[in-house]
């Protein structure tokens, strides 16, 4: 029997997403962004289904070799590098490749003796201000990557985009312009766009492109969702139907009986909370699918249950299915309704949850 709460993770979806990438991004290549446990999807089983990427990137080492030891064996990007010798050990043992982002990971790399040459990616700093060389540093560290024995040449470059996911933000033309100024005289690979980047500034497009959040069928925009962009939604999150009450006028609902019953209702208790990943910041109304019907949720999301309000939803029963986010309901909409994103919701499904695969062609 499948737990109360569960998610059905479609494999079809996925690679149709993957498909839906390179209509964007023709003749890039793609580095599948799957960090953070494949943005709560299960970081193996993401890989095995997006396999026919040119890479997989992940955020730390770990990551990485919990890939490897899985028996992954494209390039594995590791988007934030090292720190320390240990990690440059296993990034070289488990032969990934690692971003170069400062001065003291080029010292680290200076000073080891490795017959294996490491791959690395230049990360240059076009205005994030998170990760990254300093463009002015272009051609000191250059030179300090050309004389540098241990580092595999030839290096590509990178940046990260800080605004694309407003389409009206021109912080983002500012960082292309500055990336492609500053590279101008280099012949290496170069790669810029995230999923926004992919989706909406065909400027940022390059040799390769880095989607994330639309592999899994969800969009990077707060005002669109990502079917407007031909994608598929990967994951859904089911739960049940615990209980069904009759409140009168005046009842108070759930902790701290914030939510007080204005009229006469039938109210549902369902099986998730945030011990599942449903956030906590779920405002009242926010939508959930009962039996396909969109019934609006009152009172505190708790860690176990939430509970809604029936009044529309008149033959619900208990032990129905209910549909958190997913298919019919995009998370999009949850995140809105939460104030959060959908990255957060995604990431935060927790280990409670069940994920079943299946493969679902619904065109
Ligand atoms: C997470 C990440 C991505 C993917 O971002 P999405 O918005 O999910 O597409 C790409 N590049 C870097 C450096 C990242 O950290």
């Amino acid at each position: 029997m499948k737990p109360a709460t569960f998610a059905v993770l479609n494999n079809t979806a996925l690679r149709h997403n993957l498909n839906v990438v390179r209509q964007y991004a023709p003749g890039a290549k793609v580095m599948a962004v799957i960090k953070a446990n494949g943005y709560g999807h299960g970081l193996i089983r993401v890989a095995k289904e997006l396999r026919t990427s040119d890479a997989f990137a992940v955020a730390r080492v770990d990551e990485g070799i919990r890939l490897r030891k899985a028996g992954i064996t494209q390039r594995i990007v590791v988007l934030e590098g090292f720190v320390c010798h240990e990690e440059l050990a296993l990034i070289e043992r488990f032969q990934m490749e690692t971003v170069l982002h400062c001065d003291e990971q080029l010292d680290m790399l200076e000073s080891i003796d490795t017959a294996n040459y490491i791959n690395c990616w230049l990360k240059l700093d076009t205005g994030m201000h998170r990760l990254g060389f300093d463009v002015t540093q272009v051609t000191r560290v250059i030179n300090r990557i050309n004389q540098c024995r241990s580092i595999a040449k030839p290096v590509p470059l990178m940046t990260h985009l800080a605004n694309a996911d407003d389409v009206n933000d021109s912080a983002t033309d500012q960082q292309i312009k500055i990336f492609n100024n500053v590279t101008a005289h280099i012949s290496e690979q170069r790669s810029i766009a995230n999923s926004s980047g992919i989706l909406e500034w065909k400027t940022s497009l390059s040799d390769w492109v880095r989607p994330g959040i639309m592999l899994f069928g969800v969009s990077p925009f707060s005002n669109k969702n990502g079917t407007e962009y031909g994608l598929k939604p990967a994951l859904t999150l089911y739960s049940k139907l615990l209980a069904i009450k009759d409140l009168k006028v005046g009842d108070a609902v759930g902790y701290g009986g914030l939510w007080v019953c204005k009229r006469p209702m039938k109210l549902g208790v369902i099986a998730t909370g945030y011990g599942d990943g449903y956030p906590r910041s779920a405002a009242s109304n926010t939508p959930v699918l009962v039996n396909g019907c969109r019934a609006p949720l009152v009172g505190r999301v708790s860690m176990d249950m939430i509970t809604v309000d029936l009044t529309h939803c008149q033959s619900a029963r208990i032990g129905d299915q209910v549909v958190l986010w997913g298919e019919e309901l995009p998370v999009e909409e949850i995140a809105r309704c939460a104030s959060t994103i959908p990255y957060t919701l995604m990431c935060g499904i927790t280990q409670r949850v069940m994920i079943i695969e299946e493969e679902i062609d619904r065109n």
